[in-house]
C-alpha cells in the first residue's frame, strides 16, 4: 500500500496544506495509506481529529513523516527545518509532488535529482483541457485574482460601486486590469461584482472575448509580432512593442482609480508595464496592486511584499495571495493533487510513462536525472553566471 505523506508547511506565512480531510478520505477509499503531520492543517483550520476521522494517521515528528513517505504531497518547495534540508529526509526513490518553482530555482531540482527523488512540479502541468482538473497554477491564480480586487477595493479611499443617494450620486471607480490570464480574468469579474467599471489589456489578442464575457472593455493595441506560444502562453515581447504598449496604456493608467497588474511570462522577469512616470500622473489616492511582484513586478515602484507610497499613490506588491485564503486554496489544490495522483498511479505504483504528455511535462526529475530542458538551461545559465 503506497504511503502518502502530508507535512506541515515550513515556510513562514504558508497557511495552506496539501490535502484537506475530505480528499484524504478519497485517497483512503482508493487504497492509499495517508500520513499527516500533527498540526499540518491548522493554518487552514483543519484539525488533526478531522484528518483522523477521514482515515489518516497523525505523525508528530516532521522528520519521521518525510522518511516514511512513498509520495510526499506539499504546497511550497521543500525548505529547511531544524537546520536540515527537508528534502534530505526523503528516502531515495520516493516521489515528491509540489510547487517547486523549478525555472527560478533549478539548483533545488538538481539536488532532488542527485538524491534520486522523483519530483513532479505542479507549475509544469500542461495547460490542456485534459489536465485542467490538475492545473494548480490556475486554481491558485483564480484565488489570487479575486483577492487582488478585494485588496484594491479595501485600499481605495473611495467607493467601487456607483451610489445614488439622497446626498448625491457617486460615480463608480475605474479599474484597469493588465494581463487577462486566470488571475486577471478573476480580478475583472470580482471588480465588476463590486460595481467598478473595468477595462483590460493583454498582449495575447485571443483573450479579448474572455475579457468581454466577464464584463470589461478590452483595450486594443495593434501588435505586429507573434505574442503567444503554441501552448497559449505569452511570449516575451520586444522592446519596441513593450514601449508601444506603455504609450497606449499611459492615458488609461492616468484616469484609473485602480490598476491591477498580473502580466507574466513563464520563466522570465515580469514585463515592466507601469513606469514611475505613469504612476506620477495618477490621481492621488489611486491604488496599484501588482500581482507580478514576486517576478520583479509590472510596476517600476513595486517592492515585493510591501506597500509603497509614491506621490499619493499606493502600490501594493503582495506575495502568495492564495495563502491568505487557505481554506479554499487548500481545498482546490488538494483536488488538483488527487486528480494527478490518481492519473499517475497504476496497479499500486507510479507509472512513469513518459509517452504521456502530463507525466512527461510534470515529472522534472527521475532516477537521478533532470528531465526538463528548460530547467537544464536555467541551471546552465546559473553555472555560467
Ligand atoms: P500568466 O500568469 O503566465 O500571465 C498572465 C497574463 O499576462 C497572460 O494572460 C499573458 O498573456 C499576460 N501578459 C504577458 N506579458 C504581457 C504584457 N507584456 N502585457 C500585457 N499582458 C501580458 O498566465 P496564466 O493565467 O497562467 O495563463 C497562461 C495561458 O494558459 C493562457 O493562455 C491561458 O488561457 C492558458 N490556460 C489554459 C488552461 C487550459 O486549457 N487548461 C488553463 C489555464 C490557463
Amino acid at each position: 500500500m503506497l504511503k502518502i505523506a502530508v507535512p506541515k508547511e515550513s515556510d513562514l506565512g504558508e497557511l495552506r496544506v496539501a490535502l484537506v480531510p475530505d480528499i484524504v478520505a478519497r485517497f483512503i477509499k482508493l487504497g492509499f495509506e495517508v500520513l499527516v503531520q500533527s498540526g499540518a492543517g491548522l493554518g487552514a483550520h483543519f484539525t488533526d481529529s478531522e484528518y483522523e476521522a477521514a482515515g489518516a494517521t497523525i505523525i508528530n515528528s516532521a522528520k519521521a513523516l518525510w522518511e516514511a513517505a512513498d509520495i510526499l504531497l506539499k504546497v511550497a518547495p521543500p525548505g529547511e527545518q531544524q537546520g536540515e534540508e527537508e528534502m534530505n529526509w526523503l528516502k531515495p526513490g520516493a516521489t515528491l509532488i509540489s510547487f517547486l518553482n523549478p525555472l527560478a530555482n533549478p539548483e533545488q531540482v538538481q539536488a532532488l535529482a542527485q538524491r534520486k527523488i522523483n519530483a513532479f512540479s505542479m507549475e509544469m502541468i500542461p495547460r490542456t483541457s485534459r489536465a485542467q482538473s490538475m492545473d494548480a497554477l490556475s486554481s491558485q491564480a483564480n484565488i489570487a485574482g479575486y483577492k487582488a480586487a478585494l485588496i484594491a477595493a479595501a485600499s481605495l479611499p473611495r467607493l467601487f460601486p456607483m451610489m445614488t443617494t439622497a446626498a448625491g450620486t457617486i460615480p463608480p471607480a475605474k479599474v484597469l486590469v493588465v494581463g487577462a490570464g486566470v488571475a486577471g480574468l478573476q480580478a475583472i469579474a470580482t471588480a465588476r461584482r463590486l460595481g467598478a467599471v473595468v477595462e483590460a489589456f493583454d498582449v495575447r489578442p485571443a483573450v479579448k472575448e474572455e475579457v468581454q464575457s466577464v464584463g470589461a472593455k478590452f483595450i486594443e493595441i495593434p501588435i505586429e509580432e507573434d505574442t503567444a506560444t503554441t501552448g497559449g502562453y505569452a511570449k516575451e515581447v520586444g522592446q519596441s512593442t513593450q514601449e508601444k504598449i506603455r504609450q497606449v496604456l499611459t492615458e488609461h493608467v492616468k484616469k484609473s482609480d485602480v490598476v491591477i497588474t498580473t502580466a507574466q511570462v513563464q520563466g522570465k522577469r515580469a514585463p515592466l508595464i507601469v513606469t514611475e512616470e505613469m504612476v506620477g500622473e495618477m490621481n492621488p489616492g489611486a491604488v496599484i496592486v501588482d500581482l507580478a511582484a514576486g517576478q520583479g513586478g509590472n510596476c517600476a515602484c513595486t517592492e515585493a511584499g510591501k506597500d509603497v507610497y509614491y506621490n499619493g499613490v499606493t502600490i501594493i506588491g503582495p506575495l502568495n495571495l492564495p495563502a491568505t485564503l487557505p481554506v479554499d486554496a487548500s481545498k482546490v489544490y488538494a483536488k488538483n493533487l488527487l486528480t494527478l495522483v490518481k492519473y499517475v498511479v497504476k496497479d499500486g505504483a507510479i507509472d512513469f510513462n513518459f509517452e504521456d504528455d502530463i507525466v512527461d511535462g510534470t515529472c522534472v526529475t527521475y532516477e537521478g536525472e533532470i528531465r526538463n530542458d528548460r530547467i537544464k538551461q536555467a541551471l546552465a545559465t546559473l553555472v555560467q553566471a
